[in-house]
């Protein structure tokens, strides 16, 4: 055998081992998605802050019938019944309501502290121009 014969094989062999090396293709697990839900809710919070968007400080139920109904208040709920369908609105149903509404109002308070913080900033760079202008 010559040497580069010797070699020939020698780097053969190296590629047979590198190949059995290979692991076959990674399956890619399918990633869960997040739950939903989020894990703590305050009802009582969410309830009132729903309301204050609207006239009247008025929670509005959506009955499954599709009728909308003002609730003033989240506990006193005894008798009240959907207009439409005469279906009991429950304290029960509104709090799943609102747990199906959390994600949107976080986000919507996330949204509105962000718009807040940028009026800040344009109000405090308007406020600092004016001062350096006067004070040329
Ligand atoms: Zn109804």
């Amino acid at each position: 055998m010559t040497e580069t014969e010797r070699e020939f094989f020698r780097k053969a062999k190296e590629a047979e081992a590198a190949e059995s090396l290979k692991e076959p293709p990674a399956v890619e697990p399918t990633p869960t998605p997040a739950p939903i839900q989020p894990t703590a809710i305050n009802h009582a919070e969410s309830f009132v802050w729903w309301a204050r968007r609207n006239k009247g400080n008025l929670f509005i139920w959506r009955c499954g019938c599709g009728t909308d109904t003002g609730i003033k208040n989240r506990v006193v709920m005894g008798k009240r019944k959907c207009p439409g369908c005469g279906d009991p609105i429950t304290l029960e149903g509104i709090d799943r309501s609102l747990e199906q509404d959390e994600v949107t109002r976080l986000q919507t308070i996330k949204n509105e502290r962000f718009t807040q913080f940028i009026t800040t900033v344009v109000i405090v760079t308007f406020g600092i121009l004016f001062i350096l202008i006067k004070h040329r």
